[in-house]
């Protein structure tokens, strides 16, 4: 069968390796051009690719094709395959073909990474074989080509659920969902919605979902759909006791008939959205029926992911937060929560269509000064010129960081949570946080 990939990036080239295996013809097309790494794999791997266009002659003749999660689904060339009926699937759905253990699928529009992180290290603490993959590190299709692991922790965007036929996860997570990608999904957010709910369309009574209760989207669509999976719900508003929950600021959780507890203080991570993301490893763990005395150990040790609420350094009683990757409000309205001092707030890139009043009050308590970081600031000091006093721009992350170790005193914190995209003054997030703990180190 020929199996044809368009895209050549992570989750193409793990693909094409396992289709090779699995003994299909395979031929990978990127529109753009493939990085060095990856035409290396493909070369030495004997597999035929090509850049910079898709030959109609090569692609249209497929029997399956592959699209990557980066690839839209109005591009020419995939509406030419759906019109010839040619199944187009993600990577998820194609190399789950050939998994026979369990899988965990983590989605959800903040909090996916440190969830599967999280859960990854719970469940390999309680000695599973266990592997991670999809929207974070390695490819999920080159994982199972390397055929090292029985179970996996999978990350899944909406773009990856979108292509997804028949998977199923035996465990699903849907950590939150607000607005995110819309222009990817015609600017409606019932489709992305929907998006984040196809990690469930096909699981049965036997599987289950486990999705945090106080989010109104998720409880208002599972109140109009009905799904088969068993339901457990994770809360931290103190008003339910079902599933997971908080009772006199402690975890507790029922579930394969066994209690299990922790207090939130021996949480490694800090904030409440960190308590979510604990609560959701917590239900996976003992679905896995991991240990208890491992579970509390492994959340209590847990080192964090790096840009996401990381402590950098503390100068003069002054501590450096790097939450480089907050690039939407929902998840700078969770670090702005969390903090404890008074706080110098960096903030500010591309725009996403930002809604500033949901964090109107949190600002109004904590912060002290706003350090405006993009091309475009005029937003960020409209919605708070009349809040804080203190507003300064700046046009890089070393002018940032001095103009705030300038305002920030004895005990406050510096805190980068942009709430925006990055692409207007750096390469990713990544770029964007390593530039600030660089600016921060040369203090
Ligand atoms: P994702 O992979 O979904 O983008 P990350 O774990 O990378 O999620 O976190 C993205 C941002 O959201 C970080 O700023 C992080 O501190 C914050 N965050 C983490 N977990 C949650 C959560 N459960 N709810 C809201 N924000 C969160």
């Amino acid at each position: 069968k020929r199996l044809v990939i368009l895209g050549g990036g992570e989750s193409g080239v793990g693909t094409a390796l396992l289709g090779k295996q699995k003994g299909y013809d395979v031929f990978v097309s990127d529109f753009g051009t493939i990085k060095e790494k990856y035409k290396h794999v493909l070369t030495h791997n004997t597999l035929n690719w090509e850049e910079g266009k898709h030959t109609e002659a090569l692609v249209l003749n497929a029997d399956i094709v592959m699209k990557s999660p980066g690839i839209h689904d109005g591009v020419a060339i995939v509406k030419q395959l759906r019109a010839k009926g040619i199944p187009v699937i993600s990577e998820i759905e194609f190399a789950s073909q050939f998994v026979q253990g369990t899988t965990v699928g983590i989605t959800g529009s903040n909090g996916k990474t440190t969830t599967a992180i999280l859960t990854h290290h719970v469940l390999k603490q309680g000695a599973l074989n266990i592997g991670l993959a999809g929207n974070v590190g390695k490819s999920f299709a080159g994982l199972v080509a390397d055929a090292e692991y029985t179970d996996y922790v999978l990350e899944l965007s909406s773009f990856q659920l979108d292509g997804v036929v028949d998977y199923k996860p035996h465990i699903a997570v849907i950590t939150n969902i607000s607005p995110d990608h819309l222009d990817r999904y015609e600017y409606k957010y019932e489709l992305y919605i929907a998006a984040k709910f196809r990690i469930t369309m096909n699981q049965t009574a036997d599987d289950y979902l486990i999705y945090d209760a106080d989010d109104e989207t998720i409880a208002m669509w599972l109140q109009q759909n009905k799904i088969k999976a068993t339901k457990i719900p994770f809360s931290l508003s103190g008003n339910t006791t079902e599933g997971i929950y908080i009772k006199d600021n402690t975890i507790v959780s029922n579930i394969n008939n066994q209690e299990f507890t922790m207090p939130i203080n021996e949480l490694s991570l800090e904030g409440k959205h960190n308590v979510k993301n604990a609560m959701a490893a917590t239900a996976v763990a003992q679905l896995m029926r991991i240990r208890k005395q491992t579970i509390r150990e492994s959340l209590s040790d847990f080192q964090g992911v790096p840009h996401r609420l990381e402590k950098v350094l503390k100068i003069q009683n002054v501590q450096y937060i790097n939450d480089s990757k907050a690039t939407n409000t929902n998840a700078t309205f969770f670090a702005l929560d969390s903090m404890t001092t008074p706080t110098v707030w960096i903030v500010g890139g591309v725009d996403k269509g930002n809604d500033y009043d949901e964090l109107m009050q949190l600002v109004n308590e904590k912060v002290k000064a706003i350090i405006c970081l993009g091309v475009d600031n005029q937003k960020i000091i409209s919605a708070f010129g009349n809040v804080v006093d203190i507003m300064v721009e700046t046009v890089s992350m070393n002018e940032a960081v001095k103009v705030a170790q300038k305002i920030a005193e004895k005990g406050d914190t510096v805190l980068l949570s942009p709430a925006c995209a990055s692409f207007d003054l750096f390469e990713n997030y990544e770029d964007r946080g390593n530039q600030f703990k660089a600016a921060v180190q040369n203090l």
